[in-house]
């Protein structure tokens, strides 16, 4: 008989802390995945400095995506998995097979054991960047747009998580027909920080915070905050609706960075001092990436490119209300602070 848990991949992130979170507030009994046991306790004090002791409501399953062990134990008697855990690195990877296995065949993996124990709905966490890279649109980026992850100079990440997705709705649609999947295609995930863990997402406010970019390139993103996407999650893991749908997960529209740095500045104060609002040329961009690596990420055929995209679907749909984008800035920079990652000014 299922006990009704609620399975959540990687509870050592960012995104699947808050997931955890939100599970256990709503009264679920939740098991989580960690790469590593040693792990736990940081997850426990994490969820317990945010308000909920987890205590017994919590268990624990060691399993990698990259090998089959763990797996089997971690789906026995749920009802619903969010599959959240996927490779997420600031730095681009040596060879992009380090970001694509663990995504790619992660995801079959947790799809197959689910659907071997019986699982009623799987939500994944795909990303914006399975929708809305490598082709360029005069309209914002719908559900119904995907990324070609064969577009010449796409980086390893997007192609992660488009060849993830892909992997992941074929897989319903053959062998996994009796599952249902939902997908989550969230933009930029900022918030608080449960611990001092970071997401790639965070590392660019700190990095703002701590005046390391002193210009910024010509790039858009969507900004969502991570209790918003988490609650997405929620919603679409008990919506009848949902099932066979993504959803795209964006506060509001798309940000430049140079709006992004703005927020940071006219919400933290004296804290946000050393936050630059200058714009880098991208003629000199481009030139700067033929030298320096970090340049090199922000040198794709993205640079200058304006985007937008729109989370009307999930609105309407699951009367999700997501809160704007500068209250998710806000709230990054002022955990970091009270982290005590940043200093307070
Ligand atoms: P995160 O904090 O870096 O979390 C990534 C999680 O994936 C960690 O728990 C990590 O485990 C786990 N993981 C990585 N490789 C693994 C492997 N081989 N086996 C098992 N677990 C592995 O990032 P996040 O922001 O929470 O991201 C969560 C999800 O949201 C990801 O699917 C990401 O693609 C998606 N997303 C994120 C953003 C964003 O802006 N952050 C935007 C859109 C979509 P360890 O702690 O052991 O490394």
């Amino acid at each position: 008989m299922k006990t009704g848990s609620v399975l959540v991949t990687g509870g050592s992130g960012f995104l699947a802390g808050h997931c955890i979170l939100a599970l256990l507030a709503a009264g679920h009994r939740v098991r989580t995945t960690l790469r590593s046991p040693q792990r736990e306790a940081g997850l426990r004090a994490a969820l317990a400095s945010a308000g909920i002791d987890p205590g017994a409501r919590l268990d624990i399953v060691t399993a990698d995506l990259t090998a089959d062990a763990g797996w089997a134990e971690a789906v026995a008697g749920c009802r619903h998995v969010l599959h959240v855990a996927s490779p997420l690195s600031a730095a681009a990877p040596k060879h992009e097979d380090e970001l694509i296995r663990p995504a790619r065949e992660g995801t079959l993996r947790v799809l197959r054991a689910a659907h071997a124990a019986g699982v009623e709905r799987v939500v994944l966490t795909s990303s914006f960047a399975a929708i809305g890279y490598g082709k360029p649109l005069s309209r914002p980026y719908a559900e119904s747009d995907w990324t070609d992850p064969s577009a010449p100079g796409l980086a390893a990440y997007p192609k992660s998580k488009t060849l993830a997705e892909r992997a992941a709705w074929e897989f319903v649609d053959g062998e996994g027909t009796s599952l249902e999947l939902v997908v989550i295609n969230p933009v930029g995930i900022f918030g608080p920080l449960l611990g001092p863990d970071m997401s790639a997402s965070i590392l660019l406010v700190k990095s703002m915070l701590e005046g390391r970019l002193a210009a910024l390139p010509r790039l858009m993103f969507g900004v969502v905050d991570v209790r918003d996407v988490a609650d997405l999650h929620l919603r679409a893991m008990t919506d009848p609706a949902a099932a066979g749908e993504r959803f795209i997960a964006t506060a509001g529209d798309f940000l430049t960075m140079q709006e992004i740095a703005q927020a940071l500045r006219d919400r933290l104060g004296p804290a946000a001092d050393k936050v630059s609002t200058r714009v880098l040329p991208d003629w000199l961009v481009r030139l700067v990436a033929r030298f320096s690596a970090a340049a090199r990420q922000a040198a794709t055929p993205e640079l200058g490119r304006r985007k937008n995209a729109s989370s009307a679907k999930a609105r309407a749909m699951l009367g999700w209300e997501p809160r704007p984008a500068a209250e998710a800035l806000a709230a990054t920079g002022e955990s970091l602070i009270r982290l005590g990652i940043v200093p307070g000014r």
